[in-house]
């Protein structure tokens, strides 16, 4: 079975990790997204509301599985056996932040192949960063996020 780990911090999903998740499930059988949990960084959305997000979003696919990690995303994929490491291209911009990282990783676990898919047109404006900023302003997140995100957010009645 092709497995393959699409790592991120999820702060909040949005329409673009969806995307390039729904891509990746042509070419794998089973994809883990999984949160890359950094204690320096500060994030809008909790651990718990980032993994509940990814759950409500892809709950009922059973080719996706949700978790997080605490160390290295090369020892992470390492400790559960997983061959490849998705990740998405925006801009040119995506790929100079890209590329270092995947050369270290290959250094550490040179098993490991990382495989990039360039977004589409239609949802490379999308970043974490821009819905966040969204949020912040109470603005429409329609098409930038998934339903279940905007549903999540109403029902906890998460204030920011
Ligand atoms: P990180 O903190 O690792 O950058 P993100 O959650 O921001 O985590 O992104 C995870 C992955 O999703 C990265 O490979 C990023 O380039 C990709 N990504 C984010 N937004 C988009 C988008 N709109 N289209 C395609 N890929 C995207």
């Amino acid at each position: 079975m092709k497995v393959a780990l699409f790592p991120g911090s999820f702060d909040p999903i949005t329409e673009g990790h969806v995307e390039i998740i729904e891509r990746g499930l042509s070419l794998f059988d089973k994809i883990i997204v999984a949160i890359g949990v950094n204690a320096n960084k500060k994030y809008m959305f909790s651990l718990e509301d980032r993994m509940a997000m990814l759950s409500a979003t892809f709950g009922k696919e059973n080719r996706i599985e949700v978790d997080y990690y605490q160390s290295l995303t090369v020892e992470y994929a390492k400790t559960r056996n997983i061959p490849f490491i998705l990740r998405g291209l925006r801009a040119p911009s995506d790929l100079e932040y890209e590329q270092p990282i995947a050369y270290v990783n290959q250094h550490l676990n040179p098993e490991v192949e990382i495989v990039c898919l360039l977004s589409k047109p239609e949802t490379a404006h999308i970043s974490s960063t821009v819905v966040r900023e969204i949020i912040r302003y109470n603005g429409n997140l329609q098409k930038l996020v998934p339903m279940s995100v905007i549903e999540y957010i109403l029902k906890k009645k998460l204030q920011f």
